[in-house]
């Protein structure tokens, strides 16, 4: 059934948005043409929308759910915190000391750590630090990274990249955040030298992640660290995706190339919101409330940071994940059998590569055979415009939801889900007109 026929509650849901929310909708990459359908349940790998549309998931909150959504352990624990104890005293409690400690022994850079309530003013804030570090103003990212729209790191996230990414930006933002090119060490190195001088870090997504899934390549990184200490800057992983769902330390772990500093977000939260800089001990003492200005680092107002809901959300996922380190390997193998059979739906019919790391996934169309090594590749070779316009609503169609024709496995996806998802895929490919 066309979607429009599937979705009527949805899209008068959608007029009533229009009229109160700027394009309906309050985070962009939720719309999709002709509307979004509206969620009104989610359990497990499913979600279902207004009109009672079921979908198997794989958005996962933006990939926050590693377990699922509405796990039983993360109800019960914010249940009873809610229930009996407290959801905002807006003071120090148990809580985030608990999940603090956690953070410290599974993330292989962090020596402290500091909590706020997104991954974007975490982003903020680590960048702030290293400019403070440092002393120096230049902050370079990768072309296609995405770290939130803060004003400081607003540059370099879509094609094309030389636009200015929004309007309302002060004089000195774009000058002071310079894109570099993702897994191509000449090129990077290239901008590297022209600003030596002043660069205060670099910060990268080691699995690029809206710019395709695409893991960083160690020796990049390694390159990247060694240069930057030698030029006295440092290096910042934003792994808000990847920290506890490439494993329990991250990418980073998995790697084996430490930075000084680590963003972290999603799945920390179990499914609530929040945000985290942590990092080697003597940068993030920078930001201590001991030190007077001008010599500190301010970081970490904010009247929701370290909710106790969140932590105790977090501290159940953390340490399921910890006790039950086999998630990760039966994760990965999920997504490699997924990935195998998408790309086999594909064969005869169109040319499909994946790129993806542990849970995580993207489907690409190719236009041409070539290898996806970093966003440009994505923007070059493939056909990435229709990944949230009919890829998506032809899938939502046919129940699977996906944004940028991906995302994440969870342990609550079955083998059932699946097949039905390689079938979706199927149906797809045989009849996409290029
Ligand atoms: N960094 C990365 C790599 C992200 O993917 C995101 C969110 N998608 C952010 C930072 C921003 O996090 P938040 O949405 O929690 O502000």
């Amino acid at each position: 059934m066309p979607y429009e026929d599937l979705t009527c509650k949805s899209k008068m849901l959608f007029e009533r948005a229009c009229r109160v929310i700027p394009g309906g909708v309050c985070h962009n990459l939720r719309y999709f043409p002709p509307y979004p359908f509206f969620v009104s349940r989610a359990e497990g790998s499913r979600i279902w929308d207004e009109d009672g549309n079921a979908y198997i998931d794989y958005w996962m909150g933006h990939y926050a759910h590693i377990l699922g959504h509405r796990h039983p352990e993360v109800v019960k624990a914010v249940s009873r915190c809610i229930g009996e104890e407290f959801y905002h005293p807006g003071l120090v409690n148990r809580y985030e000391v608990e999940l603090a400690e956690l953070v410290v022994e599974l993330v292989p850079s962090a020596q402290k750590v500091k909590f706020c309530s997104s991954g974007t003013e975490a982003a903020m804030y680590a960048v702030r630090l290293a400019r403070a570090y440092t002393n120096r103003k230049i902050v370079l990212k990768i072309r296609g990274g995405w770290h939130g729209a803060s004003t400081d790191l607003s540059c370099g996230i879509s094609h094309p990249f030389e636009v200015s990414e929004t309007d309302g930006l002060p004089s000195g933002v774009e000058e002071n955040c310079i894109p570099i090119p993702f897994n191509d060490w000449d090129a990077a190195k290239s901008v590297i030298e022209k600003y030596a001088e002043d660069i205060a870090c670099a910060i990268v997504e080691p699995v690029v992640g809206v710019g395709g899934f695409i893991p960083a390549r160690k020796d990049y990184l390694e390159n990247l660290k060694k240069r930057l200490h030698e030029i006295g800057a440092i290096l910042i992983f934003d792994e808000v995706i990847t920290g506890f769902r490439i494993g329990p330390g991250g990418y980073q772990e998995r790697c084996g190339v430490i930075p000084d500093l680590t963003v972290l977000g999603k799945v920390l939260g179990g499914g609530f919101p929040v945000g985290a800089v942590a990092g080697r001990s003597d940068i993030m003492e920078l930001s201590s409330h001991s030190r007077k200005k001008p010599d500190r680092v301010l970081m970490g107002g904010g009247t929701f940071s370290c909710n106790p809901v969140s932590m105790v959300a977090g501290i159940t996922v953390l340490r399921i994940l910890k006790e039950n380190p086999g998630i990760y390997r039966e994760l990965e193998e999920k997504a490699q059998k997924l990935r195998r059979w998408i790309e086999e739906a594909a064969k005869g019919r169109l040319f499909v590569k994946t790129t993806g790391a542990g849970s995580l996934f993207m489907v690409h169309i190719m236009k041409e055979e070539k290898q996806i090594e970093s966003p440009d590749d994505l923007f070059r070779y493939t056909h990435w415009e229709l990944r949230d316009t009919i890829i998506r609503r032809r899938l939502a169609e046919l129940g699977v939801h996906m944004i940028h024709a991906g995302g994440s496995l969870s342990t609550a996806h079955g083998e059932e889900d699946m097949v039905r998802t390689a079938e979706a895929f199927e149906k797809l490919f045989s009849e996409l007109k290029l």
